[in-house]
């Protein structure tokens, strides 16, 4: 997309935010509005795309929350940011044999890209699912609903801490032509005052405005009809530092070299989820964990029963992805809303 660079020289200096939500989701240039990037022959493979047990595991994960809040009859069963429907195909097939469970959800899809929403009722054609753009469309009704690998897509601004205040940093048309960082003026960010105690002059701390309002949305639902909300990416509790990244044919690049062709993310601050949601939250447990806790070795024995060769190879690998400290089962976390005086869902850490 050379119209992100037409435009910043053309009109100045743009935030990050700009820059990602340009490059994302521009809707006749944008990464997500083109493509299809998920799986094998994609750009990156999440965690669904790996192995069916991660959506199995999940989906009951979310039906054992549901029983434990006595099973209210008509619900919303939702995920934001559905990639191409695998996720929840694999949570609808998981709980199709739970009472009651399959007859009383509602299904929702929360998804911003045209081209994607069309992959998604391909995979889920038959489902009977609904398609909204924004969370604060949900029905006034109890809210299951899982996130994963979605907050990470959404557009964060980056603050360099300077002498008396920060400086935010800003994507412009360097001096050689190319896209590069540049700084804003110095200003007091009342938002960050509470950073000014973990950071030192020249560190950058990351703000994600739209997942707060993302959560606090969903926790207000939560709060007052029930559920329980997964939110699964990667990321920590408390961001300090450039988590900023692009992500072409599975390989780093510079997030600057190809507009609106690769992808771009940041870590999630799953600290910053917690302070902006009105409902409980659990601590981050570590995706590894999670579905261990969740019962992934028997699943992955009870499959590996079936298969031989080279699928059974996939297999383990799948397992060893999903799970392992050094792939996927530390990097990646998993938080849990809920309403205050219920139970967390299964699987994670209060
Ligand atoms: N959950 C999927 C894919 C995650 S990729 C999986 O695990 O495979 C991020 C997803 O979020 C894509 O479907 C993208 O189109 C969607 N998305 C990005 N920004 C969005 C926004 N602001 N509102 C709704 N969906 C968005």
């Amino acid at each position: 997309m050379t119209d992100a660079k037409t435009q910043i020289a053309e009109t100045g200096p743009i935030t990050v935010a700009e820059y990602m939500t340009l490059c994302l989701l521009h809707p006749r240039h944008g990464y997500y509005a083109t493509r299809d990037p998920f799986g094998h022959a994609g750009d990156f493979i999440t965690a669904p795309e790996i192995s069916q047990m991660f959506g199995e595991l999940v989906g009951l994960a979310l039906a054992q929350s549901w029983i434990d809040q006595g099973s209210p009859a008509s619900f919303t069963l939702a995920e934001i940011g559905p990639g191409r429907g695998t996720l929840m195909a694999d949570i609808l097939r998981a709980t199709q044999n739970v009472p009651g469970f399959r007859g009383a959800a509602k299904v929702y899809l929360i998804e911003a890209s045209e081209t994607l929403r069309a992959v998604q009722s391909e995979t889920l054609k038959d489902k009977d699912a609904n398609w909204i753009a924004d969370v604060s469309q949900l029905p006034d009704a109890p809210l299951w609903l899982v996130a994963n690998e979605f907050f990470d897509a959404l557009p964060i601004r980056q603050f360099q801490r300077s002498e008396n205040g920060w400086q935010e940093r800003l994507v412009h048309v360097t001096a050689s032509g190319t896209l590069g960082f540049g700084l804003a003026q110095e200003t007091d960010f009342s938002d960050l005052a509470d950073r000014l105690d973990d950071t030192q002059i020249g560190d950058v701390v990351e703000t994600c405005s739209p997942a707060q309002g993302i959560v606090a949305t969903i926790g207000a639902r939560i709060n007052e009809h029930g559920g329980a909300a997964l939110v699964i990416d990667y990321g920590d509790w408390h961001s300090l530092g450039d988590t900023f990244q692009a992500i072409q044919s599975q390989q780093p690049c510079d997030p600057f070299d190809s507009p609106g062709l690769a992808d771009l993310t940041a870590h999630v601050d799953f600290e910053a989820l917690a302070q902006a949601t009105p409902c409980a939250h659990s601590r981050v447990t570590p995706q590894g964990v999670f579905l261990e806790r969740l019962g992934i070795v028997q699943r992955a024995q009870t499959l590996a029963a079936h298969l031989s060769g080279e699928k059974l190879e996939n297999h383990a690998s799948a397992f060893q992805r999903l799970t392992h400290p050094d792939e996927m089962g530390t990097l990646f976390k998993v938080m849990a809303l809920y309403p205050h005086g219920a139970n967390p869902p299964p699987g994670v850490g209060v």
